[in-house]
């Protein structure tokens, strides 16, 4: 072995002492409630398609339209010639359903949150973000040089003494607050009405990502913001594409004009190839579906998935914290054998010594799926 790859060896065998070795496992199926992986049938727990819109057949119809009108690939970044028309029929689409003025889209989520965080701030400005959130939102913060600091989950108290310190921090000038309104990895809801309350009183600006609530909540199923009544008090609505909308991207939403300078300003928006035609026009399509009354019965049906698994639970997602890495492993291992599929959820998704199996159920589970795996986690662990 060469002396790169013995370097990399030493560190992957760290990784796999800690418990921590990841794997990819090849699956051979649409994504769905049931998948195939190396030709085991399996029940699926762990997806983020929360309506059960991967596999849908408007969305893919209008993929395949999309690449017979305008190919396979998109030729270049939007700024050069790539913004081909289902980019731009996608964030019309987009701006009316979240009841904004506009709305860019991104190739990911991730490059959403890393473009817009590193562009709306710089190294004299203060980002201050929830102790859970996502790696791509930790990222853009690290990115933009701002001076960053982080409170307690959902602790509001916390929040208030750095916003009190940073207003004395007179050589910061912009205090952005990042949260998401639905945490990925605990299925929580982050207290948007307070959090609004104290960027009012403090000025400070407030990007909230929606990624987990997006078609989901609200009246019009535009998030969590919504379902508060606080859609107007954020500066920087950011959500995927590739959850309940079916598709795949990321997005931010707001005003023309932070959209315009987004357009000016996110690196990761002006200097990246544009997304392939076809993922456009499948997530106008999602859109479309989530507007529809078809979309209502999909949450209608997502929701009683929910409860019958965990009247308690407060989202789709659905945290059993195991902590221990090496035991959250075995779990999965165990709940394999019985062939449902939950990979366990580790360091540094989430903190050391917090693994967990993050469950989530969709609308395109039946009541028996939900009433097996019921069973199948009973008997692995009666109380
Ligand atoms: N934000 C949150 C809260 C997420 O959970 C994720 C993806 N899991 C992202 C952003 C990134 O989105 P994408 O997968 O489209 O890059």
């Amino acid at each position: 072995m060469n002396q790169f790859d013995a370097i990399l060896s030493e560190r992957l065998a760290a990784i796999r002492d800690q418990g921590l070795y990841r794997q990819l496992r090849q699956i051979d199926s649409p994504q769905s409630s049931h998948i195939e992986i190396g030709g085991r049938a399996l029940l699926n727990f762990s997806s983020n398609d929360y309506l059960g819109l991967s596999n849908e057949p408007v969305l893919k119809e209008a993929a395949i339209e999309a690449v017979k009108k305008f190919g396979s690939g998109s030729g270049a970044s939007r700024l050069i010639c790539g913004s081909v028309a289902p980019h731009h029929e996608l964030e019309e689409a987009l701006a009316a359903f979240k009841g904004l003025e506009a709305a860019l889209t991104f190739s990911t989520g991730y490059a959403a949150a890393v473009g817009a965080i590193s562009a709306l701030i710089g190294k004299e400005d203060v980002v201050v973000v929830d102790k859970l959130v996502h790696a791509s939102i930790v990222d853009g913060a690290r990115l933009s040089g701002a001076k960053l600091r982080v409170f307690a989950h959902n602790d509001l108290n916390d929040l208030e003494e750095i916003l009190r310190w940073a207003e004395k921090a007179r050589d910061r000038k912009r205090v952005l607050i990042v949260t998401e309104s639905i945490f990925s990895m605990d299925g929580d809801c982050a207290p948007l009405r307070e959090i609004v309350e104290l960027k009012n009183k403090y000025g400070a600006w407030l990007m909230v990502d929606e990624a987990h609530a997006t078609g989901v909540y609200g009246k019009n199923r535009r998030g969590l913001a919504e379902e508060l009544g606080v859609s107007g008090d954020i500066e920087v609505q950011m959500g995927t594409l590739g959850k309940a909308l079916g598709a795949s991207g990321g997005y931010i939403a707001g005003s023309r004009t932070l959209i315009d300078y987004l357009v000016n300003r996110a690196r990761s928006f002006i200097f990246s190839t544009a997304p392939v035609p076809a993922a456009a026009a499948a997530a106008t399509a999602g859109i479309r579906f989530v507007e529809s009354s078809k979309g209502e019965a999909r949450r209608k049906m997502l929701w009683d998935r929910v409860k019958e698994f965990d009247s308690q639970a407060l989202s789709a997602i659905i945290p059993v914290i195991i902590g221990n890495e090496s035991k959250a492993v075995e779990t999965a291992a165990a709940l394999w054998e019985q062939k449902i599929y939950v990979p366990a959820i580790r360091y540094p998704t989430v903190a050391r010594n917090q693994a967990r199996l993050r469950i989530t159920v969709t609308a395109a589970h039946k009541k028996e799926d939900v009433a097996t795996f019921r069973d199948i986690l009973h008997q692995l662990s009666p109380q």
